[in-house]
């Protein structure tokens, strides 16, 4: 496989070099409203607000002298943006991320103040992705796939560690899926740190390309009408399906009314500001109490980055 839990441990150095560990904390009037024992993993603390910034890290780390100063180029809604953003601007290397023309402004906006240059460009994720291949090609800049780069999986996959190093005896964890980084990082720690631990994705019905990949065996395209961007993809993408085919447990499907109300519930029981993909986890629990009343938990709030239509629909 071209993901092994040696390339998680590898990751973690680099990782803490920059960043500590996040908390993970349970919240009892939020296990009471669950009827769970549920750990909530805060990755929306992170300084871009993501935990994708794990995965940016230890690939600019792996890049040479020579590519960090050709620089990278990436295809984004926002926080593999971020990600990337930070890490080049850690490593002094010049970054370029083409995001759809109605990108989250609140995360354009960041992109730029990390330093990167930011392309507005196309109506979708897909039309992002050419336009940042013949940039690509043209300035001879690395182009950086959001969901097809092993160094991105081993970083993520550093978040995974912590859970279970804190929590090794969980039932289950529960992980958004967009391209599917973060829950097929997920299920190379847990084989090696917990086999018994489900690792169980969830997506937005909306959105449902990565979910359909899972059930078919295939690489699909599908429609892309999620308002939730960290999980608006429109394609499977190949490492993460192929480590998901055997690792991931099950993979539930939400609606993104069904992730607003868990966003309103980590607002009001959990002290914590969660963008909609940060909510999905726990959307997914409360979607199927059959498989989860009386279970140890982890959720991952994945982000806290909301945008203003988010915000005006908790209140
Ligand atoms: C990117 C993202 C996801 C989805 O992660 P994948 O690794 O693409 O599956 C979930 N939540 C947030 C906040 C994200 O930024």
């Amino acid at each position: 496989m071209d993901l092994s839990f040696a390339d998680v441990a590898a990751a973690r150095d680099i990782v803490y070099r920059h960043l500590p560990p996040t908390p993970m904390w349970s919240y009892p009037v939020l296990d009471a409203a669950v009827g769970a024992t549920v750990h909530v993993k805060h990755e929306n603390v992170q300084p871009v607000g993501a935990f994708k910034v794990r995965g940016g890290l230890t690939l600019l780390d792996a890049m040479s002298a020579e590519d960090r100063a050709r620089g990278t180029v990436s295809y984004s809604t926002g926080n593999h943006a971020q990600s990337l953003a930070y890490a080049s601007a850690a490593y002094g290397a010049p970054c370029t991320v083409v995001m759809p023309a109605a990108a989250n402004p609140a995360k354009a906006n960041a992109v730029a103040a990390l330093g990167a240059e930011v392309i507005l460009h196309g109506p979708d994720l897909e039309a992002a992705q050419h336009h940042a291949e013949a940039l690509a090609r043209e300035t001879g800049a690395r182009l950086v796939s959001p969901g097809d780069t092993p160094e991105l999986l081993a970083g993520v996959g550093t978040l995974y560690q912590e859970i279970l190093e804190s929590q090794p005896d969980l039932d289950a964890i529960l992980v958004p899926i967009g391209s599917g980084t973060g829950a097929s990082a997920a299920t190379v720690v847990a084989r090696e740190l917990a086999p018994k631990c489900h690792v169980i994705g969830v997506q937005s019905e909306a959105s449902r390309a990565a979910y359909d990949s899972w059930r078919t065996g295939e690489l699909v395209k599908r429609p892309n009408r999620t308002r939730v961007d960290g999980l608006a993809t429109g394609r499977g993408f190949d490492l993460p399906q192929r480590l998901m085919r055997n690792g991931l447990s099950d993979f539930l499907l939400v609606t993104d009314d069904q992730i607003t109300q868990a966003q309103r519930l980590l607002a009001t029981k959990a002290h914590t500001l969660a963008e909609g993909a940060g909510a999905a986890a726990l959307a997914g629990v409360l979607s199927r109490p059959d498989l989860f009343t009386g279970k140890r938990i982890a959720v991952v709030c994945t982000g806290g980055n909301a945008n203003d239509a988010e915000l005006a629909a908790l209140v």
